[in-house]
């Protein structure tokens, strides 16, 4: 069946590939970012939009969507599972609502729409991976919630298993947690995307710091490997893919 589609990616690419840190953390700016400018490579930076004072806090990251990269939404308040607590009455996502979860993306998303004005799409990314509310019999899925608001949500999924343009559900599209992971293993991943024409999602924390870290050097390893395949692999951000991918269903009738 998937014979009788047109090539999804650009040019001879045969694998897309998007890089996503998560949280802003410090790392990414010193590091991540100035290593992918330098690769001509642009990824995802899913930003908290937390506090009063978001807008100064966050100022450095207008620099980095003037550079291509995407700026897109991690919540205001960055709620998961309250099962990390000891504590029945904390807040997590049990006892919340879908209206509740709903006002929050509502809101971190005009406060990123304040933030970066010249950017049209921008996709989710669940806190924790987690994209429900409630427990057992009245747990709920807010991938709907997230599809309302955003062109594609990033969740996580199993490895090796990467994502087909012609099944993947945008609004909770699988990634790769790459924390710890050697160069070598990354590497690999992208070649069994370009093996099955797939769309590879890897996401990253800290680089040499704090939690979920990894190596500066893994990370270089996998960014030099992207610019040297550039005419076989396509790096873009997680919106960017998604909005081509839409463009190909439609051209496909999928
Ligand atoms: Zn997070």
């Amino acid at each position: 069946m998937p014979q009788q589609f047109t090539p999804c990616w650009p040019g001879e690419c045969r694998a897309a590939i998007s890089l996503t840190f998560d949280d802003g953390m410090p790392s990414q700016l010193a590091r991540a970012v100035p290593m992918l400018n330098e690769a001509d490579l642009q990824a995802s930076f899913y930003l908290v939009m937390r506090g009063a004072d978001y807008l100064e806090k966050l100022a450095p990251w207008r620099e980095v969507a003037k550079a291509g990269h995407e700026i897109g939404s991690h919540t205001v308040g960055h709620i998961c599972s309250h099962a990390f607590r000891d504590n029945p009455a904390a807040k997590g996502l049990e006892n919340m609502t879908l209206d509740d979860i709903e006002k929050d993306l509502v809101e971190a998303k005009s406060r990123l729409r304040q933030l970066v004005p010249d950017q049209k799409e921008m996709s989710f990314c669940y806190p924790c991976y987690m994209e429900h509310v409630g427990r057992g019999p009245t747990r709920q899925s807010y991938v709907p919630v997230v599809a309302r608001h955003h062109i594609a949500g990033r969740g996580k999924g199993e490895f090796p298993f990467a994502n087909h343009p012609a099944t993947v559900d945008l609004h909770y599209a699988w990634s790769w947690p790459a924390e710890r992971m050697p160069g070598s293993q990354m590497v690999g991943l992208v070649e069994a995307c370009v093996a099955g024409n797939r769309w590879g999602i890897l996401t990253f924390h800290g680089i040499q710091e704090g939690h979920l870290s990894v190596a500066e050097s893994d990370l270089r390893e996998l960014v030099n490997y992207l610019k040297v395949n550039h005419g076989r692999v396509w790096t873009a951000p997680v919106a960017k893919v998604a909005r081509r991918i839409l463009d190909w269903r439609a051209a496909n009738g999928i």
